[in-house]
């Protein structure tokens, strides 16, 4: 199995607020699925966040937006937000709870970009700012092809719309374009010392440039700078090692209705790490769907028939009492009858 990119905490366990923590590895980047009770995440975990993905605004979903806030405040952020219809609303009634009146007068900015998905194909973004009291501004629709929120060169973000018993949620997936190891041995055998050019040829390589592009080594040895020209195609045969990106899904609140599951199926094909809402037990379907959740033998279906490497059940219904044990029982037997191996504990 290759090496882990994303290192995701369940920062509540199973059986609190659903909240997905996702440390990225070669970066000193965070994303968060869900924003229920986050008080259990040191600030400096907070402060790496760079997005936030929230499926739907119940409260345990969106209750700890102002703590999250809190905690970015009075320092120079940007953060970017998305979910569902209604969020840019959702998130200006939250920013609305507070008086701003001198915010103009610091330095710092925090900057909130919203993105909310209208439909398939469709969105909406928003910006609030600190400085400017948080009035929504820069309002624009966009054209969202296959429900890409964000492809920013290193991650992709892809939203479906799922049904919860009326209301829409939001699954996601976070796919990482590639990964991009430097043998530093290689490097030193073909005298090229270190630098910032090594990040310049990893983006090079990320953006999928072409072999005879030039890339400038420059580093300092003995005190003095040195450089020289290099073809692109040499140093991804010498020196470089690509390995794909690897994907990671997070789907909680959603019934087990033809639509959801097809859509499910596409976050959740070829995931490494999926955390899928396992509510209920499968004894209690009626009382599942009635309300638009998914049971754990559900949940371990759906992550079995997508080819996912690792499920992690959460969301349990707190209704059991003593028998929460039997949820993840429930998921790993449904997800195990594939091929016997893969059910991560969700209390890690
Ligand atoms: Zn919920």
């Amino acid at each position: 199995m290759p090496k882990p990119l994303f290192q995701p905490l369940l920062v509540n366990g199973p059986e609190g607020d659903p909240v997905v923590h996702v440390d990225f590895l070669q970066t000193r980047r965070a994303l968060l699925f869900d924003l229920g009770n986050i008080r259990a995440l040191p600030p400096r975990k907070v402060l790496r966040i760079s997005d936030v993905l929230v499926s739907h605004t119940h409260m345990d979903h969106f209750t700890d937006f102002a703590w999250l806030l809190r905690l970015l405040l009075v320092r120079d952020i940007d953060l970017r937000l998305f979910g569902p219809p209604g969020f840019i609303r959702h998130v200006e009634c939250h920013l609305a709870a507070f008086e701003w009146n001198l915010a103009h007068k610091y330095e710092e900015d925090v900057r909130l970009t919203v993105t909310e998905l209208h439909s398939d194909e469709r969105g909406r973004r928003a910006e609030f700012r600190f400085r400017h009291r948080f009035a929504r501004e820069n309002e624009q629709t966009l054209d969202l092809p296959g429900n890409v929120l964000l492809d920013d060169g290193r991650i992709t973000i892809t939203a479906a719309l799922l049904d919860h018993q009326g209301l829409p949620s939001m699954g996601w997936s976070v796919q990482e374009r590639a990964h991009v190891n430097i043998w530093k041995n290689r490097l030193a055998e073909l005298g090229l010392g270190t630098g910032p050019w090594l990040s310049r040829l990893r983006q090079a390589v990320l953006e999928g440039r072409p072999d005879d592009e030039i890339i400038v080594a420059e580093w300092q040895a003995d005190g003095r700078a040195v450089r020289r020209e290099l073809r692109l195609g040499e140093l991804r045969r010498d020196v470089l090692r690509v390995s794909a990106g690897q994907k990671i899904a997070y789907v909680v609140d959603c019934g087990f209705t033809r639509e959801n599951r097809a859509r499910i199926a596409s976050l959740l094909e070829g995931a490494r790490t999926a955390f899928v809402e396992s509510a209920f037990l499968h004894e209690d379907i009626d009382r599942a769907t009635e309300r638009g959740h998914l049971t754990a033998r559900q949940a371990g279906w759906l992550a079995r028939d997508a080819g996912v490497e690792q499920l992690v059940p959460v969301h349990f219904s707190p209704r059991y009492g003593e028998r929460l044990g039997q949820l993840e029982v429930e998921a790993r037997e449904a997800f195990r009858d594939h091929d016997g191996s893969g059910l991560v504990s969700p209390r890690q």
